[in-house]
C-alpha cells in the first residue's frame, strides 16, 4: 500500500483539497490542473527573489556535479568558505563567527546552546532564557519552549522548559515590556542567560509590529546586565522588513543572529547562526569538554551553500533593494485604501509585509473565518494563508505590479464578502 502523506499544519480530518504544483517561476505557481497561482506569501516566507531564479538554479546545478556533500566536522569546502567571506558585506563586523545548520528551528537551537555554553564554559550559573509574549521560534522542543504556548504545543507542554516572558511592547504600553525585562535582568538569584526576540515583527504570532526604538531599548537593558541578546532573523532577514536585516533599522548588533528562510533565496534548506567573538572564545580551548557539541548530518551542505552564494550575488548584482522599496510603496498605498472598510482593523506594515485583521467575534488562530478565507483566495488563484482572521501579504520581491494588483483586488473582495 502506498504510504499516505501526512502534511504539516494540516488537519486531514477536514478533508480539504490538497493542490499539486508542477512548476514555478517568479511569483507564479503552476498547478497540475492547469492553474497559474500568485504566490503572495513567498511559499511560507522563504522565497525572496522569486521561484527558480536562473542564477540560483545554475549554482545548484554546477555545485551538485562538483561536490555534493562532505562531512563538515573537521573538514571544509569552497562554497562554505566563499559564503563566510561574502557574508562580511552583509553582517555587522562584530558577528564574525558563523555556524551552519539546516532550518530556522535548528538555527535557534544552536543560538540557545551557544548562549548556555557561553555561561557554562565561563563557570557561571545562568540558565534562564527570556522571551517575548506571542513569539515564534520554530517547532522543535527547544524552539517551542522559547515560543508562545497554546494549542500548537499543549500536548508537549510538560516537556517544554521554563522561560521568563516579557509582554509584547503594545503601542502605548511599551514601558511594561521594558520594566519586565529590567526586573528579569536584575534578578540576582536567577540571572538570565539570554533574551531571544524576533526583531520589529513577530511572524507566526500574528504579524505583530513594534518600533525599532523598542528593540534598541531592549538590547540596551540586556547589555547593561550582561544578558546575551539573540535576534531571530529567520523570517525578518534578507530584506523582508525593508533592510537586509531588521536589526539594522534599530542600529542594534545582537550577540547572536539566526537566519534561515531567505538565506538561499528560499530554494533549499540552510541556516546560519552568527555569533560574536566572546561567544566563540568561550568555546575556544585546548580542553575538549568546551567544544561546541552540535552538528547535523548535512551541516553546511555544499549545494545549499552554493545556493546561498548565488543569493548574495543577486543582492550584489540586481536592484533587489529597489524592488523591495517598490513593494513597500505599493503596500503603503493599498494600506491607505484599507482604512475605508468598517470591518478591517489593525492595519500595519513592516517593509514588504502588510497585515490587518478582518473583524470577527473569535479573533484568534482557530477563528472560523480562517479556512473560509484560505478557500476564498485559493478560488481566485492566489496563495494567501491567513493566520486566523489576520490577513497578511508577504510577496517575493520579483512580484509584478499586475500581480500585486490582483492580490489587492482579491483581498478587497474578501473584505466585502466577509463583511
Ligand atoms: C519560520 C521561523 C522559524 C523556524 O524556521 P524553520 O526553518 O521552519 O524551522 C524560526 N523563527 C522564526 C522567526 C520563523 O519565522
Amino acid at each position: 500500500m502506498t504510504p499516505k502523506i501526512w502534511h504539516p499544519f494540516t488537519q486531514h480530518g477536514l478533508g480539504q483539497d490538497i493542490p499539486e504544483v508542477v512548476r514555478a517561476e517568479g511569483a507564479t505557481l503552476y498547478s497540475t490542473d492547469g492553474r497559474a497561482i500568485i504566490d503572495a506569501i513567498s511559499s511560507w516566507w522563504v522565497q525572496t527573489h522569486g521561484h527558480c531564479h536562473p542564477k540560483i538554479v545554475s549554482a545548484i546545478q554546477e555545485q551538485s556535479a562538483q561536490l555534493d556533500q562532505i562531512i563538515f566536522a573537521g573538514w571544509t569546502h569552497e562554497p562554505a568558505e566563499k559564503l563566510a567571506k561574502n557574508l562580511s558585506g552583509f553582517l555587522p563586523d562584530t558577528l564574525n563567527h558563523i555556524f551552519f545548520s539546516d532550518s530556522g528551528s535548528t538555527a535557534v537551537e544552536v543560538a540557545l546552546k551557544m548562549a548556555l555554553g557561553f555561561w557554562h564554559n565561563r563557570g557561571q550559573q545562568r540558565h534562564r532564557i527570556l522571551v517575548m509574549d506571542h513569539s515564534y521560534h520554530g517547532d522543535t522542543i527547544g524552539a517551542m519552549s522559547v515560543g508562545a504556548r497554546g494549542v500548537f504545543n499543549d500536548a508537549y507542554a510538560p516537556l517544554l522548559f521554563d522561560v521568563g516572558s516579557i509582554p509584547f511592547p503594545e503601542s502605548g504600553a511599551e514601558q511594561a515590556c521594558l520594566d519586565a525585562l529590567t526586573a528579569f535582568c536584575g534578578d540576582q538569584d536567577d540571572p538570565p542567560a539570554a533574551l531571544i526576540v524576533e526583531p520589529l515583527i513577530l511572524g507566526a504570532g500574528g504579524m505583530k509590529v513594534y518600533a525599532p526604538d523598542m528593540l534598541r531599548e531592549m538590547q540596551h537593558i540586556c547589555q547593561s546586565h550582561d544578558v546575551l541578546f539573540i535576534a531571530d532573523e529567520v523570517m525578518t532577514g534578507w530584506g523582508r522588513t525593508g533592510s537586509v536585516f531588521a536589526c539594522e533599522q534599530a542600529g542594534v548588533t545582537p550577540d547572536i543572529l539566526c537566519m534561515a528562510k531567505g538565506l538561499t533565496g528560499g530554494v533549499i534548506p540552510l541556516a546560519i547562526t552568527a555569533a560574536s567573538a566572546p561567544i566563540y572564545d568561550a568555546h575556544f580551548s585546548k580542553d575538549r569538554t568546551k567544544t561546541f557539541f552540535h552538528s547535523s548530518s548535512f551541516t553546511a551542505n555544499p549545494i545549499a551553500c552554493a545556493a546561498a552564494n548565488a543569493n548574495l550575488q543577486i543582492w550584489q548584482e540586481e536592484p533587489v533593494q529597489q524592488r523591495i522599496d517598490h513593494i513597500v510603496e505599493r503596500h503603503e498605498n493599498f494600506a491607505g485604501k484599507l482604512t475605508a472598510h468598517q470591518n478591517v482593523s489593525g492595519i500595519r506594515q513592516c517593509g514588504t509585509i502588510l497585515a490587518f485583521e478582518i473583524n470577527d467575534s473569535s479573533g484568534n488562530y482557530m477563528s472560523a473565518i480562517g479556512p473560509d478565507l484560505l478557500r476564498f483566495f485559493a478560488d481566485r488563484n492566489i496563495l494567501l494563508r491567513p493566520l486566523g482572521n489576520t490577513v497578511y501579504i508577504m510577496p517575493p520581491y520579483c512580484i509584478s505590479d499586475a500581480q500585486l494588483a490582483a492580490v489587492y483586488r482579491a483581498i478587497t473582495d474578501a473584505i466585502v464578502h466577509f463583511a
